[in-house]
């Protein structure tokens, strides 16, 4: 079986679901998602992907910020798996720019997030990790994070306004 796998498009009822978080993370059936999460997310521009969008319904996520042809201004960082992930505001401020998203094929809209968070979560390895983000990279934590919540980052926009087709979002960036 290839690892690589579809994305699931918004309507799929595994995007509106709460995520079951992973009781074992060195089993194999959850080193399977894992490599199938990283294979999939390698075939394509995003920086970020999350188990259900694979149509896994786990608690499981990799962001992997790097400059692509959708995030020319992306920060580079190694390919990050988190397990069970959590995480807190360390400042009430949050910032609107563009995101997008793989399930939302098309579509760019401004959406409001945390600028600075502090994270948990396990590695693939099963050890506890924590980190504090900035920024894009926080922001894609955040984006990544709701899918396992179910959500997706159209419910976190303020305006209709804020949403574009992706022909008009490269108009105006
Ligand atoms: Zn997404």
């Amino acid at each position: 079986m290839t690892e690589l796998r579809d994305i699931a498009q918004l309507g799929a009822k595994v995007l509106r679901q709460y995520a079951e978080p992973v009781t074992d993370v060195l089993k194999p059936e959850i080193q399977q998602i894992i490599a199938a999460l990283r294979t999939t997310l390698a075939s394509t521009q995003g920086v970020g992907i999350a188990a259900p969008q694979i149509s896994e319904s786990k608690q499981i996520i990799i962001v992997a910020s790097r400059p692509t042809v959708r995030y020319p201004s992306a920060p580079f960082m190694p390919a990050t798996v988190m397990i069970n992930p959590s995480f807190e505001a360390l400042s009430e401020v949050k910032e609107k720019a563009w995101e997008g998203c793989l399930s939302v094929p098309s579509i760019r809209a401004l959406v409001p997030r945390y600028t600075r968070i502090k994270i948990h979560y396990l590695d693939e390895q099963g050890n506890k990790q924590t980190a504090e983000l900035n920024d894009f990279v926080a922001r894609v934590f955040q984006h990544e994070f709701d899918h396992l919540q179910g959500k997706v980052f159209l419910d976190r926009v303020e305006n209709n306004q804020d949403i574009f087709a992706e022909s008009e979002y490269l108009k105006v960036v």
